[in-house]
């Protein structure tokens, strides 16, 4: 990696459902790191049988949605008809192209550790304004390094390919890092950053930057591999790949190039458009706030 691009930058707090995340994209001056547009880190935090994650039904376009689960559960509803429980280990993947819905709740009855990070995939023109779909990976392939188990959760790595669906050259990788140093291969088209879960990651390819929780650490593109040094156990995921075919414009689920796209996504949901379809779901449908340029 060109140490010269990489930066370690804070990730900014929001509230999800409940949950206070550390939202590592977008930032202000690093829109997307290839077409990954969105991180959230949730938990680890403990939820009782009775209160935990409750995102009623709302609507996604341009996007995939990457959900990643290291402890706990949450069940996934959407107009697609899906109703799926996401575990650890298990990818939940949902591209929105046009238009789709869904929730995101706590499922009734579970109690314990919840730790995760929702990531978003931008759809390149190409497939943006195409049918949704969802598809569920419970068998994901793995990788086995000097100090670290990878699993591959979207795209290439170490010679083993994710069956997820994608729609632009890109990779995600979940990081099991033990004491000791690893060595990733990596595709030097792909620009990279690093988001860490768990622990304490030094990325010596890129003047020794130290990264805990609450950052994204870019590491630039160019280099064919990255070295993380780790003492005791960490958790992280690397994101990368070929930098974005254009800047997206991003307000609140939507992932349009014109302010009139989300305009009419946001009127359209509102008056119950059956562009997103329905999503049965307990929960309350959540309204689309007026994008920043409209408000008053
Ligand atoms: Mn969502």
């Amino acid at each position: 990696m060109s140490p010269d691009d990489a930066e370690l930058r804070p990730s900014r707090t929001a509230d999800v459902g409940g949950q206070t995340v550390r939202r590592a994209l977008p930032q202000r001056h690093r829109r997307t790191v290839g077409a990954w547009c969105f991180a959230d880190h949730f938990g680890p935090t403990s939820v009782r049988a009775d209160a935990g994650i409750d995102v009623g039904p709302h609507p996604h376009m341009g996007l995939q949605t990457v959900t990643w689960v290291v402890s706990g559960e949450i069940l996934h509803r959407d107009s697609l008809g899906s109703e799926q429980l996401i575990r650890p280990g298990q990818l939940n993947l949902m591209t929105a192209g046009n238009g789709v819905s869904h929730s995101e709740e706590h499922p009734s009855g579970f109690a314990g550790e919840l730790h995760g990070i929702q990531l978003w995939v931008a759809q390149p023109e190409s497939t943006r304004h195409g049918s949704p779909s969802f598809e569920h990976l419970s068998d994901l392939p793995r990788v086995e390094l000097a100090a670290a188990e990878a699993t591959v959760l979207v795209g290439e790595f170490g010679g083993v390919v994710s069956a997820a669906r994608r729609d632009s050259d890109l990779v995600g990788i979940d990081l099991h890092l033990r004491t000791g140093t690893c060595t990733l291969p990596v595709d030097p088209r792909f620009e990279h950053a690093l988001v860490v879960l768990e622990g304490e990651v030094v990325v010596l390819t890129a003047d020794s930057m130290r990264v805990t929780p609450g950052n994204l650490a870019y590491l630039g593109s160019g280099a064919d591999e990255v070295s993380l040094a780790v003492a005791g156990e960490a958790r992280a995921v690397l994101l990368g790949g070929v930098p974005f075919e254009a800047p997206i414009l991003m307000a609140w689920n939507f992932v349009a190039r014109e302010r009139s796209e989300i305009d009419r996504a946001v009127s359209e949901w509102n008056a119950g458009s059956e562009r997103f379809g329905h999503t049965a779901s307990p929960l309350g449908r959540i309204p689309a706030p007026q994008p920043p340029w409209s408000r008053r």
